[in-house]
């Protein structure tokens, strides 16, 4: 193992921001939303280092090739380091590819076995490393500039989020295979709804059906026998309601 970076998203509401609110004018300073009336779709985004190495981006003065400033938050981004794209169920681009710049930095102790100090900080000089520490997660939470997508005009109904840290590949992991998550959305007037979601399901093709692999055992087959999953893919199922 080595670092390895996941994201998290939590915490997702819907703002009907009005062109003079400080969501729109700080969020102008770093180009992530046009002047007026939005639509924002809002999350907090973790990016959690679940490896055993640090994520160590280096020094922004000494990286300007990946690192740009941010006005909106006073410190230096490493330039679309995430990236967030929704989907309708048809699986069509209804916000196609929002580039997220990032600082990175210890803000939340996940692994209750980590270093209980946070050792990355994001300094306005640009003149420390960026990275996330093993068992701890960076955080930017509903409210900060930029920390949304705009879904002016995206209609009721359900979605997926795709969400990918990392995005450019710009420091080494040890697994780039986890760098993005999908979120099932219920978009519904000013509500969302983040919808369960659970994976590890298999294709049994003795009995035609979809069977839950994450038990120690694959389960009894109707057809006979225990489910047999080779060749299936991984799927997932979303709870609707
Ligand atoms: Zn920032
Ligand atoms: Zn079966």
């Amino acid at each position: 193992m080595g670092a390895n970076l996941v994201p998290i998203l939590r915490n997702f509401s819907i703002k009907n921001a009005p062109g003079n609110s400080t969501d729109i004018t700080e969020s102008m300073k770093d180009g992530c939303v046009t002047a007026g009336d939005h639509r924002l779709l809002r999350f907090d985004m973790r990016t959690y280092n679940k490896g055993n190495a640090d994520f160590n981006m280096g020094k922004p003065i000494e990286h300007p090739e990946i690192f740009e400033w941010s006005a909106a938050h006073g410190h230096w981004h490493n330039k679309h380091f995430n990236e967030y794209t929704l989907f309708n169920m048809l699986g069509q681009a209804v916000v196609p590819g929002f580039k997220q710049g990032f600082c990175l930095e210890d803000i939340e102790r996940i692994d209750p076995n980590a270093s209980p100090t946070p050792k990355f900080h994001c300094d306005a000089e640009g003149r420390v490393d960026q990275g996330v520490q093993p068992g701890w997660a960076d955080v930017y939470s509903v409210g900060l500039p930029c920390q949304f997508i705009v879904i002016d005009g995206v209609q009721d109904g359900y979605y997926r989020l795709l969400a990918t840290t990392n995005a450019r590949f710009v420091a080494h992991e040890d697994d780039y295979t986890d760098n993005t998550i999908i979120v099932g959305l219920h978009l519904h007037g000013d509500t969302v709804i983040q919808l369960t979601e659970q994976d590890n399901w298999r294709w049994c093709h003795k009995c035609q059906g979809l069977a839950f692999a994450g038990n120690p055992s694959p389960g009894a087959c109707p057809a006979g026998g225990l489910h047999d999953h080779a060749g299936s893919g991984n799927y997932s199922l979303v709870q609707y309601s």
